[in-house]
């Protein structure tokens, strides 16, 4: 069985103490491939070195992500398309706008969105989103920029059955990870709805850990508990889900 962690943050300060362990903690449940979302320039030495170190096993994304959108984001940008410019990357992200933490950036925020949105399309790249409490703000976007190259992960997706399949008319999967495990986390009540073939699993860690680990650091090695989840949910074994989800994920980012 391999299991792919679509999204997990393993350069973050979280595992400074334990990295290679949590890592080989992971592998031997199974969870073998990772994709590692960018937050902004400060983190892309550590991602670099993560990647030096399981080359194997980790797939680097480059983006700046919309909670780190402030006045210096013009020079954030020119940073990422350096690095496009320079080296390979399996997708743009995460991207997208967070209306949670600060409304006064909204302007920037949908400016980079944009402005991120043409670079996988330049280079062919898919886009994986962050949205949080700005749905209509990110569908807004992504109806003026929908076409056949635009495709990606809406990653940790929380929506209602209604904006899942908007997110997947713009050939998006869904990302689902700790929140389905949630007693209040709404989306296991109707995601039986949505054939397995749009799904792919993530942890987003250090964040969102999954029943029993709530509240929690997470870690890769806890995507287990979602894959466990999503069998229980779509009533299937769990190497069906596993196999599933990293075929969509291969379709993703072409690997
Ligand atoms: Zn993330």
């Amino acid at each position: 069985m391999i299991i792919t962690d679509t999204h997990t943050h393993l350069y973050s300060e979280a595992f400074d103490e334990d990295r290679h362990e949590t890592i080989e903690r992971a592998i031997a449940a199974n969870v073998t491939r990772f994709f590692i979302p960018a937050i902004d320039s400060t983190y892309t030495e550590s991602m670099l070195q993560l990647e030096e170190d399981f080359p194997e096993n980790v797939h680097l994304m480059m983006g700046l992500h919309p909670t780190h959108v402030k006045e210096n984001y013009k020079e954030e940008l020119a940073h990422v398309e350096e690095m496009l410019a320079k080296r390979k990357f399996v997708a743009i992200g995460e991207i997208g706008i967070d209306l949670y933490w600060d409304k006064t950036t909204l302007g920037i925020q949908q400016d980079a969105f944009r402005h991120q949105i043409k670079l996988a399309k330049k280079y062919k790249l898919p886009i994986v989103i962050h949205c949080r409490d700005a749905f209509n703000e990110i569908f807004e976007i992504l109806e003026e920029e929908k076409d056949d190259t635009l495709f990606g992960i809406f990653h940790c997706f929380t929506g209602t059955l209604e904006q899942a399949h908007q997110a997947i008319s713009y050939n998006m999967k869904l990302g689902i990870g700790g929140v389905v495990t949630f007693k209040n986390g709404k989306i296991d009540q109707f995601l039986n709805q949505i054939d397995l073939k749009h799904i792919v699993l993530e942890t987003d860690s250090p964040y969102l850990a999954p029943k029993p680990y709530r509240g929690k650091r997470n870690e890769s090695s806890y995507i287990v508990k979602v894959l466990e989840k999503i069998a229980a949910i779509y009533e299937v074994t769990e190497e069906e889900v596993a196999a599933i989800t990293t075929e969509n994920s291969k379709e993703i980012f072409s690997l």
